[in-house]
């Protein structure tokens, strides 16, 4: 294996010597084997996006060096610059990016246009990768006539023209549904195992690691651990394809004793499934005790309690009606002593929410008796407070503050009695003494 990018002592400060100076890299050095997928995961604000912006060239680094296929980007002019971001390196954005007046075709043509290639060339080319990403009957299209999921897919294709050896995808499932978010996940993975592409994704929920082999844990600024890890089999994630291959993989072989090795694998299936949008460090400790359950170093009174109690307090911070369900699913596989495969199945059985629905989920429910309309910023800070309160980074008096304070002051502006109400009923839910069932 050869290394493609190093980077040496790099750090970049924003508004550096000014009072909103920001240390956003701090000191980092590493080496990205060709070929290899890597991660940097972390939690909003440690700098991945300017560890991106750093290795892309789009930005230019306080110091340090930084190398792709042994050029430093740093000593490149502005303009080889711009054709090093054209040719070397393919970005897919979190918010797509894509020209707005520019069909399908014409947006990921841009890029060869961009580097001087002929404009049937480039739409040639074009062609192959809209074809490439299922889009063909979209290539006529502009950006705002298709879903996030499709402009997703346009911006895999643009990054992807010019050929670029290693692909950098920024959140790449941060506007996505479940179902899109998957399928941009099976792309990375084709383009990394087929194409032989280094890819390097940022991202801060550890549902999209499944098929990550390096992750490089940032705080702060810093790198504060390297993990190496073989990706799950292709028939052990949770997601496309699944539905056929586990039931009939686990009838063909029969029960199988779960060996430690296997243990730990359920416990990165079940926190890849279960701990979507939870932090990192929630889902490491959620890993940690699923892994002593099913081994049953600890009971399930414990696992439980476990769950719930809040992450300040040792827990891994869920939620009661969410701990319980989480706890029941468990229990069926320990009960049983299921395998792997059976694992998979059950899952695939009781299809979980993901906390963006459960969120929404909890607004429909606590709102529903409210009688003036909520506006879509209210619908917004409530999904934002109500995310913050089922993780505790809230008390229940912060949230019904927030509730009640003026929208001109950044509150939700609901009437004193109301919000009561509403703050009454999320309690209720999160303790688990509401029947929790919002009407549709
Ligand atoms: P992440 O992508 O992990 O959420 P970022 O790389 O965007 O984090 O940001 C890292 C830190 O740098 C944060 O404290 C952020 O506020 C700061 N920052 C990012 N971009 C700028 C900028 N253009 N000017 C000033 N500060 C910035
Ligand atoms: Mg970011």
């Amino acid at each position: 294996m050869s290394t493609i990018i190093t980077l040496n002592h790099v750090n970049q400060w924003y508004n550096k010597g000014k009072q909103s100076e920001v240390h956003a890299l701090k000191d980092v050095s590493l080496e990205v084997e060709q070929g290899d997928y890597v991660a940097f995961f972390g939690p909003s604000g440690c700098g991945k996006t300017t560890m991106l912006y750093a290795i892309s060239g789009i930005d230019r680094v306080t110091d340090g060096d930084i190398l792709i296929n042994d050029q430093n980007i740093a000593h490149l002019s502005n303009q080889e610059l711009a054709i090093f971001r054209q040719t070397g390196i393919g970005i897919v954005f979190q918010q797509f990016n894509l020209v707005p007046s520019l069909t399908v075709l014409g947006n990921v043509a841009l890029p060869m246009a961009f580097v001087g290639i002929s404009k049937a060339k480039a739409e040639e080319e074009a062609w192959k990768l809209v074809k490439r990403l299922q889009l063909e009957q979209y290539a006529e299209h502009y950006p705002q006539e298709l879903s996030g999921g499709q402009q997703q897919r346009v911006g895999i294709a643009r990054a992807l023209a010019n050929n670029p050896p290693i692909i950098i995808a920024d959140e790449p499932l941060g506007n996505l549904d479940s179902v899109n978010a998957k399928i941009a996940l099976d792309i990375l993975r084709e383009l990394n195992e087929k194409d032989g592409r280094t890819i390097i994704m940022v991202t801060h929920e550890a549902w999209s690691l499944q098929d990550v082999r390096t992750i490089y844990h940032m705080k702060d600024g810093v790198i504060l651990s390297v993990e190496h890890r073989e990706p799950l089999p292709m028939n052990e994630r949770t997601g496309k394809g699944l539905e056929d291959s586990a039931p009939k993989k686990a009838a063909e072989e029969g029960k199988k004793e779960a060996s430690p090795e296997n243990l730990s694998k359920m416990a990165r299936i079940l926190s890849n499934y279960f701990m979507r949008g939870h932090t990192v460090e929630e889902t490491a400790r959620f890993e940690t005790l699923v892994t002593d359950r099913l081994s049953k170093k600890i009971d399930t009174k414990a696992f439980q309690e476990t769950l719930d109690k809040s992450f300040k307090d040792g827990g891994v911070g869920l939620w009661k009606r969410k701990a319980e369900r989480v706890a029941s699913y468990i229990e069926k596989i320990v009960e049983k002593q299921k395998d792997l495969d059976a694992t998979i199945e059950l899952i695939n059985q009781n299809p979980e929410l993901t906390v963006e629905d459960e969120v929404k989920q909890l607004r429909k429910w606590i709102t529903e008796e409210y009688v003036g309309t909520v506006s879509p910023y209210q619908n917004e800070l409530l999904d934002e407070i109500i995310n913050d309160r089922i993780h505790s980074f809230m008390t229940q008096d912060q949230f019904l503050t927030v509730l009640q304070r003026p929208v001109k002051q950044f509150g939700a502006g609901f009437p004193g009695h109301s919000a009561q109400i509403m703050a009454e009923r999320l309690e209720l839910i999160l303790n688990g003494s509401q029947p929790y069932v919002p009407k549709q």
